[in-house]
């Protein structure tokens, strides 16, 4: 199948004070968009060519498993955000953050501190484990929890390319941020399915 990038749920200058326009211009109209074209330009004549997303993901490796796994760990990553952040952590979330982590504070601050300490490019997850239990993992590169049977909930994107142009160096202050655009109604869903 061809894959596109998908349409935001708002628009570029949105998430402005956490996220600019110029970022979102560069991170989903540049690189995004990149991911997407190499797939489809990696995928053309081989058996993967008419399979989806997922399926690609679980049964690729090399380029056609970095940009297939980066199409959608970027998807996952825009689609969990709204402009001021949206809703709060349904009573079951909260339950479960609460029984690993004890209070929301002490969860943000380990995810934080996961983010924070990842060396070089990746992403900090929130995950189900196969005990239905919350978890926080880290992937290098495109690494993502699709491939190991563990239910994605929320992610930070640690490569440069997510913070440079509005934070520089300061990954810290990028990750501190990005809990003001969260969308807790998506986050809810991705927990419940
Ligand atoms: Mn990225």
């Amino acid at each position: 199948m061809i894959f596109e990038l998908p349409k935001l749920p708002y628009s570029p200058n949105a998430l402005e004070s956490v996220i600019s326009q110029k970022t979102i211009e560069f991170h989903y109209g540049k690189h995004h968009q990149a991911y997407v074209n190499n797939l489809n330009n990696l995928i053309k004549g081989t058996e993967l060519e008419d399979e989806d997303l997922e399926y690609i993901i679980k049964n690729s490796e090399g380029g056609i498993f970095n940009n297939a796994a980066q199409v959608w760990n970027h998807t996952f990553y825009f689609y969990q955000f709204a402009p001021k952040g949206k809703g709060t952590p349904s009573n079951a979330l909260l339950k479960a953050i609460e029984k690993k982590w004890n209070t929301m504070e002490e969860f943000k601050k380990e995810f934080n501190q996961a983010a924070a300490t990842l060396f070089g490019s990746g992403w900090a997850w929130l995950v189900v484990n196969k005990n239905g239990d919350l978890e926080i993992t880290k992937e290098s590169n495109a690494g993502t929890p699709l491939t190991k049977g563990l239910k994605p909930i929320l992610t930070f994107d640690v490569w440069e390319h997510a913070y440079y142009i509005d934070y520089q160096n300061r990954r810290s202050d990028y990750l501190n941020a990005l809990w003001e655009i969260i969308n807790w109604e998506e986050i809810n869903q991705r927990f419940d399915k």
